[in-house]
């Protein structure tokens, strides 16, 4: 648990770089969906000549999604550690407030208003 508020300030940068990375590569797994799918089922069916790819291919890919929808769901809060995005009933990738403590994405501290110093 860090204590003092530089060490404090660090966690919370910390957290972020590790949300961004997080939703960035979930969205880049969404809007690559279609033809990421395409592209590899046609490189795997010219390395190795088979037509049972594509559909294979849009499982693995959507399951990656999921994998990955997980993670950033279970992304904790800087602040209460509770999950930032999701409440006991709803997922919301889009919310810029924790949904227990109403901390701002991207905030550089507890108290902190977002791009305070
Ligand atoms: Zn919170």
């Amino acid at each position: 648990m860090p204590e003092t508020i530089y060490e404090k300030n660090l966690a919370f940068e910390a957290a972020w770089r590790d949300l961004e990375r997080r939703s960035r590569m979930l969205w880049l797994l969404l809007a690559a969906y279609l033809p990421g799918t395409f592209l590899l089922a046609w490189v795997i069916n010219t390395l190795f000549p088979q037509h049972t790819s594509l559909p294979l291919v849009g499982i693995v890919w959507m399951a990656a999604i999921g994998w990955v929808g997980f993670h950033m769901a279970r992304f904790a809060c800087p602040r209460c550690g509770a999950t930032f995005f999701e409440n006991w009933y709803f997922f919301k990738p889009l919310r810029n407030t924790c949904a227990h403590c109403d901390l701002a994405r991207r905030a550089k501290s507890g108290d902190a208003a977002p791009g305070a110093d």
